[in-house]
């Protein structure tokens, strides 16, 4: 069985999958018989293991977007983020500088102390009212710089389900956001 060693200070041998990988820990001067040995009592352990790690790793690879469908998403979310940044600002009664769409692996909106805001293209793979929340907050953010009552006021104001909208993207969204490049 292949595996990668990591020699170091540690006084027992240890085991770990990780990215489809067997990682074995082993103290600086342990023989690589007595590893060798550790590995194979622990094979029925690695094997089930290993495989799950590996057809994971494949899928998350897999679901990558293309750079092309990342420019598709980026477009229609450019239209997209412009119409309804206008129509809830009027909502609002707030005034923003610029609008920009990103492609990011930890975000989903920002809002800079200038008034411009920016918004992660993978929302354009979640339901429109999710996106339509993000919206909200952000333009929220050009009032309150900050996630207090008042902040959530004003969005619950002219987005009473503003919440489930929330717990969606906090459920759901970390599968969109996997497939950033
Ligand atoms: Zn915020």
């Amino acid at each position: 069985m292949e595996y990668k060693l990591i020699r170091s200070r540690r006084k027992t041998l240890g085991l770990e999958i990780s990215k489809g990988e067997v990682i074995v820990r082993a103290p600086l001067r342990c023989p690589l018989r007595e590893i060798e040995r550790f590995v194979e009592s622990r094979e029925g352990w690695i094997r089930p293991r290993l495989a799950a790690s590996i057809s994971q790793t494949e899928a998350a690879a897999a679901s990558h977007l293309s750079a092309e469908e990342i420019a598709s998403l980026k477009q229609e979310a450019r239209a997209f983020f412009a119409g309804r940044c206008e129509y809830f600002a009027a909502l609002l009664g707030v005034e923003y500088a610029l609008v920009t769409v990103r492609c990011q692996k930890t975000r989903w909106g920002s809002c800079s102390r200038k008034g411009g805001l920016s918004f992660n293209c993978l929302l354009m793979l979640a339901p429109r009212e999710v996106a339509d929340s993000v919206v909200v907050h952000e333009l929220c953010h050009l009032r309150h710089f900050d996630h207090s009552p008042a902040f959530y006021a004003d969005v619950l104001s002219i987005m009473p389900d503003y919440r489930e909208r929330e717990a969606w993207l906090k459920k759901e969204g970390r599968t969109l956001l996997l497939r950033a490049t």
